[in-house]
């Protein structure tokens, strides 16, 4: 299966090594037309106003909301999970809107705050390597998502149907467990939770601007 890595800002060669370790086929995004074809879209970690901007500019915006209301499965790692997330805070960003939690931008603090922590997860009896960069907190996750791993007490990897975010750089460390995890789930058919889709969540959104 191919997989896309949205190469326009970012760590997203890191990412390309990870999968191709892993036996996957990876290519970059920069365009609509580069995801067709796609099973799978990791967005890196990097700054996600400037992601958010480009992705506006080309058309990517509304692509990959499409992509993942289709049945793709979705990673976002640091800034990429700010971008997924329902809602943004400090500073209230925009952002795809497709996994319900709320993330609180540099929320360790804003240069210093970097850590490598090694802990428990759900995927794996080992503990495993997080590597935290200017992270953003999770404050918030919804009753259909589930939290895989934590730190400092606030969940760190999430998972709600085929879209997974990690407010840390697995493919800064050697150790494969997320990105293994990932494709797992890419191969293993629909979301667990329909009813909690993305596009119920934008709807439930919406209605609740207009209140
Ligand atoms: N602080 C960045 C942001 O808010 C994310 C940092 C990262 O991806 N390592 O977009």
């Amino acid at each position: 299966m191919k997989i896309g890595i949205l190469a326009v800002q970012g760590d997203f060669a890191a990412h390309a090594a990870m999968l191709r370790q892993l036996g996957a086929e990876a290519v970059e995004v920069r365009t609509v037309a580069d995801l067709a074809g796609c099973g799978g879209l990791i967005l890196p970690g990097g700054e996600s106003t400037t992601q958010l901007q480009f992705l506006r500019e080309g058309g990517l915006y509304d692509a990959i909301k499409k992509f993942v209301d289709a049945g793709g499965g979705v990673f976002g790692t640091c800034a990429g999970a700010i971008l997924l997330a329902g809602e943004v805070l400090n500073p209230p960003q925009d952002s795809l809107g497709t996994l319900d939690m709320t993330v609180l931008r540099n929320g360790y603090g804003r240069q210093l705050a970097s850590d490598i922590f090694f802990g428990k997860s759900k995927l794996t009896d080992a503990p495993m390597e997080m590597v935290f960069i200017r992270a953003p907190i999770i404050e918030r996750v919804g009753k259909s998502v589930e939290v895989l791993a934590e730190y400092g007490g606030k969940p760190a990897l999430v998972q709600q149907g085929r879209v997974l975010a990690a407010t840390f750089h697995p493919e800064l460390t050697s150790d494969r467990t997320v990105h293994q995890h990932f494709l797992r789930m890419l191969s293993n058919g629909h979301a667990e939770n329909p009813a909690s889709s993305p596009k119920d969540l934008r709807a439930k959104k919406a209605a609740a601007k207009r209140k």
